[in-house]
């Protein structure tokens, strides 16, 4: 099957489908919450969305549906004003994703709705895990709070990590260790955007890694 992306029976070509995933609970039901991209020519999908489970695998044979998503979907530069999802033949890396909606006009006033349909193949990976501190390396997990927000017009609670541990907070200049392994960066793979980092930096670990940010000030 090749992946396509229908607008008003406008075939728009898709070069790649991706799908991360983060364990969240909604109304007290343990889920994922999924944030699918594709991207072609022309043609740019995003869609947010939650589903009932514990692992990627969960989703095969889910249908969702999403109403009023605001940003949180979008097509071709459009808001997606509703949609149907259907995921099948899902493994832990891969998914089919068919998809039905119908996407808001340019002009606000306009109340014209487009057709959207698209069959996706999506890689599947969950959302990389920063659990080490960027000031001393050491592990976060026991400083981790449960956070609340809106995902596609879902309230989910997420776990969520701080960059640096409490003793660095204040004490750190730059990045100094991967977030994502720990290990140290190299003085020379640490590149500094702004004045003494102000607007960010980029940091590559000896692992592959990269660290692409801001320290919290
Ligand atoms: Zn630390
Ligand atoms: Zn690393």
């Amino acid at each position: 099957m090749s992946p396509w992306v229908r607008i008003d029976g406008d075939e728009l070509r898709v070069d790649a489908a991706r799908i991360v995933w983060s364990p969240a609970v909604c109304a007290s039901t343990d889920g994922i919450a999924f944030w699918l991209r594709a991207s072609g020519t022309r043609s740019v999908v995003h869609i947010a969305g939650w589903a009932p489970g514990n692992q990627a695998a969960d989703l095969d044979g889910v249908e969702v549906r999403i109403e009023n998503s605001g940003p949180d979907a979008g097509v071709d530069g459009r808001f997606l004003s509703s949609a149907l999802l259907r995921f099948g033949r899902v493994t832990s890396e891969r998914a089919v994703v068919s998809i039905d909606g119908e996407i808001e006009a340019l002009e606000p006033d306009d109340e014209t709705r487009a057709v959207f349909a698209a069959d996706l193949v999506c890689t599947i990976a969950p959302v990389a895990e920063r659990d080490h501190c960027i000031g001393c390396g050491g592990p976060l997990d026991r400083f981790s709070e449960t956070r609340d927000q809106f995902v596609a017009g879902f309230r989910i609670s997420q776990r969520v990590l701080p960059v640096l541990c409490p003793p660095c907070v204040g004490n750190v200049e730059a990045p100094r260790f991967c977030p994502t392994c720990g290990s140290a960066f190299d003085a020379d793979s640490i590149l500094t955007h702004g004045e003494e980092g102000r607007t960010g930096y980029n940091a590559r670990c000896p692992h592959g890694h990269v660290f692409s940010g801001a320290l919290p000030s």
